[in-house]
Formats: C-alpha cells, sequence, structure tokens
C-alpha cells in the first residue's frame, strides 16, 4: 500500500506521465499483492510456490505494455477491474467461514469485508467514471463537487479493511491469539505476545513487583538490604 500512496501523491502533485506511470503501475504491484495473500492466506506454507514468479512477469510485462502503447488504458483499467473483482470474489470464500458465527471478532470481519469489498467498486463505479465522463461538458460543477477526492477517501478505506480482514484471518490459520480493537477511530488487528516475549513480559513485571515490595520493606525498616540501599543512599546525597 505504501507504493501505491507514494505514488498517488507524485501523480496528483505533478499531474506529470511520470506520477501518473508510478501511481498506476503500484495500483497493478498492489493489486498482485492482494491476490497473492487471499489466494495463500488458508494454508499454514505457501501451496503454489510459482504464483510470486508468475506474477512479477505479469507486472512487468504490463509496464511494458504500458509505457509502450500509447492506448492502453483501457486495457490498464479492464485488467485492473478484472484483478479486483477476483480478490473481492476470492475474499468472499474467506468472509463465508465468518458468515454464521455470532462472536464479535465474526461481525468485524463480516463489517470489514463487506466495507473492502463495496467502496471500492461503489467508488470506481458513482465517483470516478461520472467525473471523468462528464467534468469535461459540466467542468465548473464537478470542479465543486470533488467527487475524486471522495474516490480516492474511499478507495482507501475499501484496501485498509481489507488488509485487517486477512490479518485477522491469517492470525486464525496460524491459532494466533487475536483480537480486532479500534484505536485513534481506525480499526486493527491486536495480536497477544508469542511464548518467549510473554515469559520475558512477565519475568518483568515479577522483577518490577519484588523491587516494589523490598523498597516498601526498606521504607519500613523492616528490611534493609545493601542491593538497595546503595541506590536509595545515592538518592539521598545527589
Ligand atoms: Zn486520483
Amino acid at each position: 500500500m505504501a507504493d501505491e500512496c507514494v505514488g498517488t501523491l507524485a501523480f496528483h502533485a505533478m499531474l506529470h506521465p511520470v506520477g501518473q506511470a508510478t501511481d498506476e503501475l503500484a495500483m497493478i504491484c498492489a493489486s498482485m499483492v492482494f491476490l497473492y495473500v487471499v489466494l495463500e492466506a488458508d494454508h499454514l506454507e505457501a501451496q503454489r510456490s510459482w504464483l510470486p514468479a508468475l506474477q512479477i512477469a505479469y507486472a512487468f510485462g504490463f509496464a511494458v505494455a504500458y509505457f509502450t502503447s500509447p492506448f492502453f488504458f483501457p486495457f490498464f483499467v479492464a485488467a485492473y477491474g478484472c484483478t479486483v473483482l477476483l480478490i473481492i470474489f476470492q475474499a468472499y470464500r474467506v468472509y463465508k467461514l465468518y458468515a454464521a458465527e455470532d462472536t464479535e471478532s465474526a461481525k468485524w470481519q463480516r463489517l470489514l469485508f463487506w466495507v473492502a469489498a463495496t467502496f471500492y467498486p461503489a467508488a470506481f463505479l458513482f465517483l470516478w467514471v461520472p467525473e471523468n465522463a462528464l467534468c469535461p461538458i459540466y467542468p465548473e460543477l464537478f470542479q465543486a463537487l470533488h467527487l475524486h477526492a471522495m474516490f480516492h477517501i474511499a478507495t482507501t478505506i475499501s484496501p485498509y479493511c481489507y488488509v485487517v480482514f486477512m490479518t485477522y484471518h491469517r492470525c486464525t490459520v496460524l491459532k494466533r491469539d487475536a483480537e480486532h480493537r479500534r484505536g485513534i477511530g481506525l480499526a486493527y488487528v491486536h495480536v497477544a505476545l508469542s511464548g518467549t516475549r510473554n515469559a520475558w513480559k512477565c519475568a518483568k513485571k515479577l522483577l518490577a513487583s519484588s523491587r516494589a515490595s523490598l523498597e516498601r520493606r526498606w521504607l519500613s525498616g523492616e528490611s534493609r538490604t545493601p542491593a538497595i540501599a546503595k541506590p536509595c543512599r545515592r538518592e539521598e546525597s545527589g
């Protein structure tokens, strides 16, 4: 998503063919990553070892055609649209796993899926297409409506929800202890610490509580051990 953000920023800031290429080719690369994720998310280990090579070849061939053909834009839109529909279709297969569950996580997953699956196509059909078709005819009206800005907001929310949706699903496949949470208005997946890190966290907690207990005993005069006497004396003298 980061490369797409940089590409989009470059395109809208420069309105130059180079910016446009970084924006649109990044969309193709991001769609390949999203497709790979949904195709392999159900397996503990990747089942299609040939898939990354095929996707890189597709993206490379696409980039060559993009730069060599002046009439490529309609093909770009069609190819990208087909990839997005394929991702939605595959994600629906994952969605069905949560469709009948009556848990909080399943409700989150259903909501995330529907936002991801509907915002992107709807933004394309109802914001991008009308603006591109009608803006040359009614420029003042469409400049006031800011449909393109709304298109970008909707097409940012949609892939973000997809990432959260797939992250949670991947955690369930890996049997990781995960849950949906909200922070600064955004949904995210909180993954519990793994065994080693959890043990380290417990050890730190134990150490802190032992230290607090020793300090309490020291202050009450019950026990004045040299181990904590030194730091306390330094503080007093300083
Ligand atoms: Zn744009």
